[in-house]
């Protein structure tokens, strides 16, 4: 697939912890040859006000050659899931810390709105095992790279989940997200699509189309049909990144 190129999960000043401005991140999209963006606030401090002013400012910033597209990363109460909704118009002020038993409510208003529902980082604080069964069943879409939580190779567990949908003939579409908080920690991962995306529906729908594919550098990848081998490599880079983290932790003691 030739088509352009651009990133998903980006956070700037309109989440609690982040300080980058939105024009930053379309400078960077520039300087990195990249079309679009796929802006994801946090929930957690959001306003239904600053939620408007965060959509008209990233929309603002749309031109013939780049778009941004708004999007919301819920959070559970507890801070352990989160939820990335995709294309939806809405902010939902009353589930911006969303207490764990109403995330199925969550998830059908996200469907209701015409988004999609991308299951983040699946491997922080054990998220993905701690969704019910039915609950992760629901979610449309899975980021299986994250680049905070799983930075040098694909989630394990996140893969299985993909596997386990297609093997259950209902594929899942695949993501990789950078979790980009500092512009210093970008990283050449994202998706491709067949061509410049002319609107933000144009380009949900090519991630619920599966009209994508994931690019880690010069390489791309077919995230949506990983096999064995991904999921292999995927153990082998989580114990890599356990010990190093762990060897972190005790030398800071
Ligand atoms: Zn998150
Ligand atoms: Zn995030």
């Amino acid at each position: 697939m030739s088509g352009v190129r651009g990133i998903v999960h980006v956070h700037s000043d309109f989440s609690f912890d982040c300080s980058t401005p939105l024009a930053r991140i379309k400078d960077l999209a520039r300087e990195k040859g990249l079309s679009f963006v796929v802006q994801t606030e946090h929930s957690n401090e959001l306003t239904a006000a600053a939620h408007r002013r965060f959509v008209d400012e990233a929309r603002a910033l749309r031109d013939d050659a780049f778009l941004m597209m708004p999007a919301v990363e819920y959070a559970t109460a507890d801070n352990r899931i989160h939820v990335l909704a995709l294309g939806v118009e809405p902010f939902w002020e009353d589930l911006r810390l969303c207490p764990p038993e109403r995330l199925g409510e969550l998830l059908d208003r996200i469907r209701d709105a015409g988004g999609v529902s991308v299951l983040a980082h699946p491997e922080r604080a054990n998220a993905i095992e701690r969704l019910a069964p039915e609950v992760l069943d629901r979610i449309d879409a899975v980021e299986v790279w994250n680049g905070k939580t799983d930075r040098v190779g694909p989630s394990p567990r996140a893969l299985l989940e993909i596997i386990r949908r297609r093997r259950g003939g209902r594929p899942a579409p695949a993501l990789v997200g950078l979790d980009l908080h500092r512009v210093a920690d970008y990283r050449p991962v994202g998706i491709r699509v067949e061509r410049r995306p002319e609107s933000e529906r144009d380009l949900v729908e090519m991630i619920r189309g599966f009209r994508y594919e994931c690019f880690i550098g010069p390489l791309s990848w077919d995230a949506s049909s990983c096999g064995g081998a991904s999921v292999v490599a995927g153990r082998l880079s989580k114990a890599a990144l356990d010990l190093a983290r762990a060897a972190k932790r005790r030398l800071r003691r």
